[in-house]
């Protein structure tokens, strides 16, 4: 193989000045254009090439064929889609070093390498951006919001089948992950397990899907007038039901809406209580509104903070860092209160090679043993140098930025004949206080609210998500970048009305 070290590595270096370039200028067009997809598309090889083209050819093609067929979708502010995040200048870097290194961090080898140090002091800055009692310092950095969830569930299961064995008084079973569900779910006495939630993102669904307890037994207990908050009495009484093992799972930022399924902490006292009284896991999905959180204690955002308030009560938290925190995909981070859970559901035994040799090494687990992955890649290093860089403050003002042009685009629509804004929450202050960063908006006319999104997407000038509101098309605007401006707002205005205007 002819591997030329040095043209690679002045490649990377071009490579990082051409993305810092990018990022300084591309402001506005968020999609590839149609012929740069269908130029890319027919460029893609149809076999492999025995001899390879080298790397030099390689080079080109991705730079010249494949680049321009991407979307900004990170790297213009202007990109609404999903909730998306960018790459902040210190994670670039620092997710730069990870792959040339390409440290593998799955056992805490202590006279190996730094990283588990590095990935465990990350999840502790983490633990102070988000302002928990650094008993929080148990978890791990994972893929994404989606294997938090899964890590949550799974943690969960384990927990509360355990719970259900001792209560009945089984003393031969000890863990779901050594004796497999059916096992357990029998000598505990159970048909099956649930999960009690309102509007839970589709992952945690997923989820449901994966670790045994069926998607169809992910049930809404939601109250008839707001379908994001709890009804208590209903949670109660599935809760009473004999022949189910429970999860509580909260919507700590409801995907389409930014709303929170909490207000406060007594609402999550009243939740805790009731977990405890029947034997349930109490897990909550905070993948971008967990850092609600990092807000100053001000009246303007005083309703954000309520719906993060308490969240500590909770057994499991699950959060996304390729969103808000602007690191690179894959990267999503679980922090669980019992330590000892994971271990018991995720450990990879039998494996003496992969065991950690000192002593010292039983402060911080190995990553394999308490997560899904063994080898992986060391994703903590682009927060632990973001975190770094920038401090509580510095992503303070990223979300202060990021609501306030949220609350401008909001308040224009609320007063827009030809927009609604979602939900429809009463008056315009009510709207602007409960505003996160995610703005839900639909036509009032049917014919331009079916092609919004589309033509939205059209003048490639924004990038916003479609879904669905009560039945109605809705579009997301969900602001996630942290180059965003409040002046961005100028942008959004000029299309939406250009829009309304052409209807
Ligand atoms: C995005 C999101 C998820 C899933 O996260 P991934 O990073 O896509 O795996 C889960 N829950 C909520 C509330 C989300 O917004």
């Amino acid at each position: 193989m002819n591997v030329d070290i040095e043209t690679s590595a002045r490649a990377h270096g071009e490579l990082q000045q051409t993305l810092w370039e990018i990022s300084q200028t591309t402001k506005s067009t968020v999609l590839p254009g149609a012929s740069s997809l269908t130029r890319a598309r027919a460029t893609l090889p149809s076999s492999l090439d025995a001899n390879g083209i080298g790397f030099e050819s390689a080079r080109r093609h991705i730079l010249e064929d494949i680049v321009p067929a991407f979307n900004n979708s990170s790297i213009s502010p202007n990109y609404y889609g999903f909730v998306t995040g960018g790459v902040t200048p210190a994670a670039l870097f620092a997710d730069s070093i990870v792959s040339a290194y390409d440290q593998n961090v799955q056992v805490h080898l202590t006279e190996h390498t730094i990283a588990t140090d590095v990935e465990y002091a990350a999840l502790g800055l983490l633990v102070d951006l988000l302002q928990f009692d650094r008993e929080w310092q148990n978890g791990t950095f994972t893929t994404g919001a989606t294997a938090s969830n899964i890590l949550g569930l799974a943690c969960g299961r384990e927990y509360v089948l355990r719970t259900a064995l001792s209560r009945k008084g089984v003393a031969s079973l000890r863990s779901v992950g050594e004796s497999g569900l059916p096992e357990t779910l029998q000598a505990a006495g159970l048909s099956g397990l649930q999960i009690l939630s309102t509007m839970p993102h589709s992952s945690l669904v997923k989820a449901a899907g994966i670790l045994g307890f069926g998607r169809a037994n992910v049930k809404d207990v939601s109250s008839k007038s707001d379908h994001l908050q709890f009804d208590l009495d209903l949670l109660e009484a599935e809760l009473q039901r004999s022949d189910k093992a429970t999860i509580v799972a909260v919507s700590c930022g409801e995907v389409n809406t930014g709303h929170f399924a909490t207000g406060g902490l007594d609402e999550m006292r009243a939740l805790r209580t009731l977990c405890d009284e029947y034997g349930a896991w109490l897990h909550v999905d905070g993948a971008f509104g967990i850092f609600g959180r990092i807000l100053p204690e001000t009246p303007e955002f005083s309703i954000i903070k309520k719906g993060c308030e308490g969240i500590e009560l909770a057994d499991s938290l699950a959060g996304d860092a390729h969103k808000f925190l602007n690191v690179p995909y894959d990267c999503g981070f679980f922090f669980c209160r019992h330590q000892g859970v994971a271990m018991d559901v995720f450990q990879n035994a039998n494996a003496a090679y992969l065991t950690a040799g000192k002593s010292d090494a039983q402060l911080i687990p190995s990553p394999l043993n308490i997560g899904i992955e063994n080898s992986r890649r060391f994703r903590a290093l682009p927060v632990y140098t973001s975190l770094l860089a920038y401090g509580s403050s510095g992503y303070q003002q990223i979300l202060q930025t990021q609501i306030r042009l949220a609350r401008r685009i909001a308040g224009w629509l609320f007063d827009h004949p030809k927009y609604n804004v979602l939900p429809e929450v009463g008056s315009k202050r009510d709207l602007l206080e409960r505003m996160f960063m995610v703005v839900l908006v639909s036509a009032t006319d049917d014919k331009l609210n079916h092609q919004l999104t589309t033509k939205i997407n059209a003048t490639s000038k924004m990038f916003v998500s479609g879904t669905s509101w009560k039945g109605r098309p809705a579009c997301r605007i969900a602001i996630s970048n942290w180059r965003a401006e409040e002046t961005d707002f100028d942008n959004v205005r000029e299309v939406l009305e250009s829009i309304a205007g052409s209807d």
